[in-house]
């Protein structure tokens, strides 16, 4: 694991290849609700405070449904192996549910469960759940064309900023997002590039009761003096004065490059983002660069209680992520009455990687020659599942980003903790456990965010889009998933 972002570790991560978003709707410069956020994290907009505190994910009351018993003594190889080793998809649902309709899930508030399964046998689900994960990791080939591009780019930028600013002289390239974290499903037509800035002997206040978004200030004068003139006149970091600088340098420098056409999109209300536009006949690349600060700076308070995964993952491992920077993005608080563009948001975006590269309970998961699980297909599958709901309803989906699922898919993996409860074999019911976590947290209007307890990433004044997304969940459970063969 590399150590708090060491010298080491950084030099490393430049020579890697961008980070492409999730996907949007739109291309270009009309840039979908998913997107404008950062890396991999939810418009600020989606999500609010205040939930009890809980010493937990949501919906565990107690350990909820392990699997049977019977179902773990699957042999290894057939789990490996093909799809007619699948053990029959098991529910959480209560005994007394009808056996016809295994896969159903809790029924919706307003009683709009979905309609009577009429589906391929459970078999067969989970082959076209296989075949559907397959045809995802064929647009790799066309990310990677598009990275090689991306990368090009940014180093040359990044180059140039550093000879720029004295501040910006230690910018580094971070890499996070899907890409980095092999769960890359879509739309190779959009990165996320955070340019990480390492500060110093920082002051953290909290700038609400979100636990997430803070004031930065120096508590002695910064060394490199050129900060002082991104200080508000309370002293606090001023996000908005440096990406104003920086969005300059940028401006100034895309004329350089010669062999690719780059610009920079205009400025948009609200986002901390500089948007680039890259043309790569015929589509064009949009990558968002996301200003970071890294700090060496213990967790805030609001963090304790978060990151449960002792059972998972083990409590040195914990540990070790604990001492690891902080970091935290230029994000306007949007529920700040005047938006003053002082506000950062804590990202852990570097830490949601490690967790998706090292998943399992025992070392070995996923290795060359370790046992395989199911936890990163069932994260494509559930972020792919969103994403086409998304598409078919735009409007009424557009405050869900694929970090909701992936914070679901988290606390899933909290909550099955073992990598027996994740047998590759068995994506089908892993598949649907998720998703039927997934279901209860908007059916309570309840997703913790997984490192700040406090903070409720679903927004008690949006209770009926939850509701909306839990029907649409519920319907797809129930019929197989139609919307994966549905083309938007
Ligand atoms: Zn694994």
């Amino acid at each position: 694991m590399d150590s708090a972002g060491g010298r080491g570790a950084r030099a490393r991560r430049e020579t890697r290849p961008a980070a492409p978003r999730g996907r949007g709707a739109g291309k270009g410069a009309a840039r979908s609700p998913a997107r404008g956020h950062v890396a991999g994290e939810c418009p600020s907009g989606a999500a609010t405070l205040r939930a009890p505190r809980t010493d937990g994910p949501p919906a565990r009351g107690g350990r909820p449904a392990r699997r049977a018993p019977a179902a773990r003594e699957l042999p290894a190889g057939a789990a490996a192996g093909g799809a007619e080793a699948l053990p029959t998809p098991r529910s959480r649902a209560p005994a007394a549910r009808a056996p016809a309709a295994p896969r159903s899930v809790p029924t919706v508030p307003d009683g709009a469960l979905a309609a009577p399964a009429c589906r391929p046998p459970p078999a067969a689900d989970a082959l076209r759940l296989r075949e559907v994960l397959s045809r995802l990791s064929l647009t790799r080939g066309d990310v990677s064309e598009a990275a090689t591009l991306v990368n090009r780019v940014i180093a040359h930028l990044v180059q140039a900023i550093r000879g720029k600013d004295g501040c910006f002289s230690s910018i580094e390239r971070q890499s996070a997002g899907s890409y980095y974290e092999r769960v890359k499903i879509s739309e190779p037509n959009e990165f996320d590039i955070m340019l990480v800035m390492p500060v110093e002997r920082i002051q953290l206040d909290e700038s609400d009761d979100t636990g997430a978004y803070y004031y930065v200030s120096f508590k002695r004068t910064p060394k490199e003096k050129g900060f002082l003139k991104f200080l508000d006149e309370d002293g606090k970091l001023s996000a908005f004065k440096m990406l104003q600088t920086l969005r300059e340098i940028i401006k100034q420098e895309v004329k350089n490059i010669k062999d690719v056409e780059v610009t920079v999109a205009r400025k948009k209300v609200g986002s901390p983002a500089i948007t680039l536009q890259i043309k790569n006949p015929p589509s064009e690349i949009s990558v968002d660069i996301i200003l970071t600060l890294e700090a060496q700076h213990s967790w805030p308070l609001s963090t304790q209680g978060g990151l449960k995964i002792e059972q998972w993952l083990g409590t040195k491992v914990k540990r070790d992520m604990r001492f690891r920077s902080l970091y935290l993005v230029a994000k306007q608080n949007k529920r700040e009455k005047v938006l003053r563009g002082n506000t950062w948001r804590l990202s852990f975006s570097h830490i949601e990687k490690d967790m998706i590269n090292n998943h399992g309970n025992s070392k070995t998961c996923c290795e060359s020659d370790g046992p395989k699980c199911c936890r990163k297909g069932c994260l494509k599958l559930l972020k792919y599942l969103l994403e086409q709901l998304k598409m078919k309803h735009p409007k009424e989906l557009e405050k869900f980003c694929s970090y909701h699922v992936k914070t679901a898919f988290f606390h899933s993996c909290v909550t099955w903790p073992n990598d027996s409860e994740w047998h590759l074999g068995d994506l089908d019911h892993c598949f649907q456990q998720c998703l039927e976590f997934f279901v209860g947290c908007l059916q309570k209007s309840q997703l913790t965010h997984f490192f700040i307890p406090q903070y409720n990433l679903l927004s008690l004044e949006d209770k009926a889009r939850h509701h909306f997304l839990s029907r649409k969940i519920s319907h797809e459970l129930n019929n197989g998933f139609p919307v994966f063969h549905e083309n938007y």
